[in-house]
């Protein structure tokens, strides 16, 4: 399955924004955009023309694929599926990308960003209601259980993880399980449960024209 393998901080700088690609260092203050905040490249600091139209619905777009890790093919996919769905496109397509497993690994804490729960889920440490998963685009429904195998609950990289946000705390429609390393996909977030800073509206449009 292909990814992203370059500099991710470079992806930041072009956004202008935090995309949290780089787990703990993204909190702390070696973060890139903390330091230089100017767009990659040669000329980066002397880019400063104003984007409207097209150039803005690309960068909005953009912005969104990175942050979940998705290629374009891919991300043109849970567009079509969102638009053929009744609702808010923009919404629903936030709200599939955020029902993803790697994501979900993410967001409960076993993984200090999307693109380690991804190799993490990929490496077949996780089971979704009592069966291996090992797909990070595996999309999980409301009430659906993701478990850390027993096998890997001492895993390095996932006790870190854990220990690492332990004090962020878990978004709302998600539950982490007190009993073990384990968590639940209470409901499908609304909008504004999710927060995003983006507007999803410019990304319908741009895959509208
Ligand atoms: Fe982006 Fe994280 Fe790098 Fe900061 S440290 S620029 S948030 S990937």
């Amino acid at each position: 399955m292909a990814r992203y393998v370059g500099p991710v901080c470079r992806l930041c700088r072009r956004e202008g924004m935090k995309l949290f690609l780089k787990g703990e260092r993204c909190y702390g203050e070696k973060c890139a955009i903390e330091r230089r905040n100017v767009p990659p490249g040669q000329h980066g600091k002397g880019r400063k023309a104003k984007l409207i139209g097209y150039g803005l619905q690309l960068r909005e777009k953009q912005r969104v694929k990175r942050m979940y890790g998705v290629l374009e093919r891919q991300f043109r996919r849970y567009f079509e599926t969102a638009d053929r769905k009744k609702g808010i496109t923009g919404e629903i397509l936030l709200q599939l990308l955020e029902s993803r497993l790697d994501n979900v690994v993410y967001r409960l804490g076993f993984a200090t960003s999307r693109a380690q729960a991804r190799q993490l889920v990929r490496h077949g440490h996780f089971l979704v209601n009592d069966r291996r998963a090992d797909v990070p685009s595996y999309l999980l429904r409301a009430g659906d259980r993701v478990v850390v195998k027993p096998a890997s609950a001492k895993n390095p990289a996932i006790q870190y993880a854990m220990e690492e946000v332990k004090g962020r705390g878990v978004p709302e429609w998600l539950e982490l399980d007190g009993a073990g390393p384990s968590g639940r996909l209470v409901a499908v977030p609304t909008r504004e449960q999710l927060g995003l800073p983006v507007q999803e509206q410019l990304i319908v449009e741009l895959y509208s024209k």
